[in-house]
């Protein structure tokens, strides 16, 4: 069993009901740790979710690493998670215990959403961060018809189909040399793939970058027409170098994401279901957790990887 109540507790399976099974961060830059500890106990407004599957998320490959400031050890890493309420807390009435929920950072019943029956608990699980931040991401963009993306991971796999349902045209980028991406790209309807090095047939509208690479801004804006706009998709990024103003001028936009709102949720899984969105996934056991990560660092995955808690 696998029960989730805050924002680190995703990796999480109970076997008995007062104890729980969790893949920890105990030191950063070192490998997580099977441990098995005590359940959690509800607070007002908490539901406790039985967790089936979790993807995993460049973020938390970011909190691993070290690369985000004061991470408060130790942690349960995982914020895309699938699962079932099995209990209410004090006030926690929106949902029926049994009830599937999605859960994209806290197990507070206000955001946690209902999934569409579309999908299955491993399937469903990368809409919760990469699809949601993604989503979030996209609507930046405005109405953005010609639209570039930098990175082809688990976010850009999605938003691309959701980019196509919109009617936009899709320009997927990706390290120079992977050809394997580009072509999974296509597959997935963009117009055009390419290296992150290249420069595309036509000037786009708009950018979103995926790729935590700082030096992937200047090279967007380059490639964005007049008043366009690049967005930068992840919670962290490497520097981004000093570039000519001339890049920026006229009116061209840079941005980041940060937040989530209920709406930007709701809306994006009533897109998903009604597309339907297809997600690639890889899956692995919750103890497999550490070879998820190293795949994703390596930038072996081709979607997302999804820890699946039978
Ligand atoms: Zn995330």
């Amino acid at each position: 069993m696998n029960f989730c109540l805050k924002s680190t507790g995703a990796a999480i399976d109970f076997t008995i009901e007062t104890r729980m099974r969790a893949m920890m961060l105990e030191k950063i830059g070192a490998p997580l740790v099977f441990r098995e500890i005590p359940r959690p106990t509800l607070k007002p407004g908490q539901v406790l979710v039985r967790i089936s599957a979790c993807a995993v998320c460049r973020t938390d490959l970011h909190v691993v690493d070290g690369e985000l400031p004061n991470p408060k050890l130790p942690l349960i890493p995982g914020h895309e998670i699938i699962g079932r309420v099995e209990a209410l807390g004090e006030s926690a009435d929106r949902f029926n215990p049994g009830a599937r929920v999605g859960i994209p950072w806290v197990a507070d019943a206000r955001f946690c959403f209902p999934i569409p029956d579309a999908f299955d608990d491993t399937s469903a699980a990368p809409l919760l961060c990469a699809g949601l931040i993604g989503y979030r991401a996209l609507r930046k963009t405005g109405d953005a018809h010609r639209l570039g993306l930098y990175g082809f991971g688990a976010a850009a796999h999605i938003i691309a189909q959701v980019a196509r349902f919109q009617g936009r045209q899709v320009f997927a980028f990706t390290r120079p040399g992977d050809f394997a991406r580009r072509e999974f790209a296509r597959k997935l309807g963009a117009v055009w793939a390419g290296g992150s090095d290249e420069t595309p047939p036509v000037e786009l509208d708009a950018a979103i970058i995926f790729a935590p690479a700082g030096a992937l801004v200047p090279v967007a804006l380059r490639a964005v027409s007049k008043g366009g706009t690049v967005v930068c998709g992840g919670i962290h990024m490497s520097d981004i170098p000093s570039f000519p103003y001339r890049d920026l001028w006229e009116e061209r936009v840079i941005c980041s994401v940060a937040n989530l709102t209920r709406r930007d949720g709701e809306e994006f899984l009533d897109i998903a279901a009604r597309i339907p969105l297809q997600t690639a996934t890889q899956t692995f056991a919750l103890e497999q957790a550490n070879e998820a990560l190293r795949q994703l660092r390596n930038g072996d995955l081709m979607g997302a990887a999804v820890l699946t808690i039978s």
